[in-house]
């Protein structure tokens, strides 16, 4: 990926994105036109974040369109990185004063709590146990659980289907409680889906269950073993996750900046040039939550 640094030219300009559409890897090409001017308010967690000059964004890296990592690349790309720097941008901080942090499923909420993630950006659906223990901003997205099967396989056509079935999910996450809880699969819990769409290319399990915009990145990649089966059977609100379930000043901050970036359309564009390079069109943005 490449970054243009650009810097707002006038005093009071709103937060400004401009994304250069890119070719077929889902990552887009983005110049950011940084909040040159913002004046984080007194004692703020976005006063702490500029005073250390640099943000820690806790995001995924194997999820093709929404967080992923090249070999050899020393940046992340996709939909929920897009994101990232949209916040960092409001803040004033340029491409370069992110530190990305990898994360897992399982331990987003541990890195929000000690302190090594200022943010999580992977797609991190809000539920109200996570919103007991971390704050989450947003919904910026909303997608819903699917299954990913070898493509010649034709007994899985939806979750009902997955009664006694080996099937591969994330420890952590939303979609393997589901597929257990509800739909009584025999759940193969990995650190990562992409450890898991590996036992699916195996054969080791019969399916892989998680949100379909994660899934359909991973079809892409394998479209003569892989498919995406069934409607979603779940919703989820991907949110931005920050350290204090009470931080209302930075839940407020996170969702406004988000707002604009819906508003001024960079959100739509910044979906097109990543999920939406696997063909799905972007949808309407969501509406977010009140911060109170
Ligand atoms: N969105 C779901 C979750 O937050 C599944 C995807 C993931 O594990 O990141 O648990």
């Amino acid at each position: 990926m490449r970054y243009t640094k650009t810097k707002s030219l006038f005093a009071g300009a709103a937060l400004v994105m401009s994304l250069a559409a890119c070719g077929g890897d889902g990552g887009g090409e983005v110049d950011v036109e940084v909040k040159e001017d913002y004046n984080p308010p007194a004692g703020s967690t976005m006063e702490r974040i500029v005073d250390e000059g640099k943000i820690k964004i806790g995001v995924k890296t194997d999820q093709p369109g929404i967080g992923f990592q090249e070999a050899g690349s020393d940046t992340p790309e996709g939909f929920d990185i897009e994101m990232g720097k949209v916040i960092a941008a409001g803040m004033g901080l340029e491409p370069d004063q992110i530190e990305w942090v990898p994360t897992i499923s399982d331990n987003r909420e541990p890195f929000l709590q000690n302190g090594t993630v200022d943010i999580v950006a992977a797609s991190y659906s809000i539920t109200d146990e996570r919103r007991e223990i971390v704050g989450q901003a947003g919904p910026y997205y909303v997608t819903g659980q699917q299954l990913l099967v070898a493509a010649d396989d034709d007994s899985i056509s939806g979750p009902e289907d997955l009664d006694g079935k080996k099937v591969c999910s994330v420890t952590g996450s939303t979609s393997i409680e589901t597929v257990e809880k509800e739909y009584g699969a025999d759940p193969a819990g990995f650190d990562t889906y992409s450890e898991c769409v590996t036992q699916l290319q195996n054969g080791n399990v019969d399916a892989v269950t998680t949100d379909g915009a994660i899934l359909l990145g991973y079809a892409a990649q394998d479209p003569d073993n892989l498919k995406v089966v069934g409607e979603a059977f779940s919703e989820e609100r991907y949110g931005i996750g920050y350290q204090k379930p009470d931080d209302t000043e930075f839940c407020q901050f996170i969702t406004d900046t988000i707002q604009a970036s819906m508003d001024d359309d960079t959100w739509k564009e910044a979906f097109d040039a990543t999920l939406g390079e696997s063909g799905v069109e972007a949808p309407e943005p969501p509406e977010m939550d009140p911060c109170e």
